[in-house]
């Protein structure tokens, strides 16, 4: 939610004209604008590389003067170890009181009988849209040059739906669920999202020869939504087998991917690896009331806590969330700010400031301050 914080200015002695003009401008780059509202948003630092990733992001955030008040909540292992619960309720309802929240990964323990943090959140909160922009970004070389993509992933059901049994011993099932409700909105959704951002072509991935009924619904209502509401935008379907071959043949012929919960997810990290793997792609997760922003990638257990871990993903998933939150509460400002960050970090990749993972050779806290000194 907006608030507006009261500022208390530090009492500062001047002694001559340029002094005063120094203390002027070195007061407004660290206040934050206070014509301009400032909005309370969820941190869930989250575990492996979630720390470090966060911190990076943070400082950098706040050095680009971001209208945000942090609200710092605990999710999986981190929760786990504070004697909580792997999702506690606070966590839960925080978000739905502040109505945005930037999530680190969080590591949900095997075999030990608990839920996919992830899913669950996603689940309760009913964040039913994943949205994942897959973009080339500038001094980041890869195979493919001109690749922007969206994947729009159903985010719910599918064989998400955490219905498993055992037949008989040795035969076990899983479930794959679709309704008509979620397969209808999902694809609004994504025509939505293609008209705001003049985008030309929606591309479904499916396996509806196979899974004629669950798949088979996914596609009707795709097609209908199509026909029925958003017929000036280009509309195609693939067998997601086909699919997966053309994206790794030439991804720029497509424009925005519309998938099931599953292929959404296999799919995301393949068309990361198209743009120079998980450390670049950010993610949102949108519901009716409420966003969760977070990085596609997990927690990486190997690389963590050795200062190697590329922030990007999360970073420019927070400037997801500022884009998110000049669109829904018509705060120019925050969009100011996200382009801001936005330029930043890609006039450091441009200079060759990069972290491992990209083929450069700075740690996670060494390539937020490259970010941080090309903030204009
Ligand atoms: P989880 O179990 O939480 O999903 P994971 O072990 O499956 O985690 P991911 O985090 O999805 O792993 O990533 C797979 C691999 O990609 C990691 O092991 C890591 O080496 C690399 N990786 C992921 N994210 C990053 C990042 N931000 N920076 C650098 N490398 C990364």
């Amino acid at each position: 939610m907006a608030d507006v914080t009261p500022i208390i200015l530090p009492r500062i002695v001047l002694r001559c004209s340029s002094e005063r003009d120094m203390a002027i401008r070195q007061t407004a780059a660290i206040l934050p604008d206070m014509s301009h509202p400032i909005h309370s948003a969820v941190l869930i630092p989250g575990d492996g590389i979630g720390p470090e990733v966060s911190k990076a992001t943070l400082r950098i955030m706040e050095a680009a003067g971001a209208p945000i008040r942090w609200h710092e909540h605990p999710a999986g292992l981190a929760a786990l170890d504070q004697g909580l619960d792997v999702l506690p309720k606070e966590t839960v309802e925080a978000i739905r009181q502040h109505g945005v929240a930037l999530k680190g990964p969080c590591t949900t323990p095997v075999g030990r009988g608990f839920a996919s943090i992830n899913v669950s959140l996603r689940k309760q909160l009913d964040l039913y849209a994943a949205v994942r922009p897959v973009r080339n970004l500038e001094g980041v070389t890869t195979r493919f040059t001109g690749v922007d993509l969206v994947i729009i992933r159903e985010n719910t059901e599918g064989l998400y739906s955490g219905v498993e049994n055992e037949v008989t011993p040795g035969v076990v099932m899983s479930m794959k669920v679709a309704t008509e409700r979620a397969c209808t909105r999902i694809a609004r959704y994504a025509f939505q999202f293609a008209q705001r951002r003049n985008r030309r072509k929606v591309t479904v991935f499916h396996k509806a020869n196979i899974m004629k009924m669950t798949d088979g619904l996914f596609l009707r209502c795709a097609q209908e939504v199509h026909d029925r509401e958003f017929p000036d935008i280009e509309y195609e379907t693939m067998i997601i087998d086909a699919g997966c071959m053309k994206l790794v043949q030439d991804p720029t012929r497509f424009d925005m991917l519309l998938l099931e919960n599953l292929y959404g997810d296999v799919v995301s990290d393949l068309a990361a690896a198209l743009v120079g793997g998980l450390g670049v792609v950010p993610g949102a997760n949108i519901g009716e009331q409420q966003a969760v922003f977070e990085a596609v990638h997990g927690s990486a257990p190997d690389i963590a806590g050795k200062d190697i871990a590329n922030p990007l993903a999360l970073l420019m998933s927070g400037v997801m969330m500022l884009n998110h939150l000049a669109e829904q509460r018509n705060d120019a400002n925050c969009r100011q700010v996200a382009e801001r960050i936005k330029a930043a970090y890609n006039r450091a990749l441009a200079d060759g400031q990069k972290t491992r993972d990209l083929g450069g050779e700075l740690g996670t806290q060494a390539f937020a301050d490259a970010v941080i000194a090309r903030l204009r």
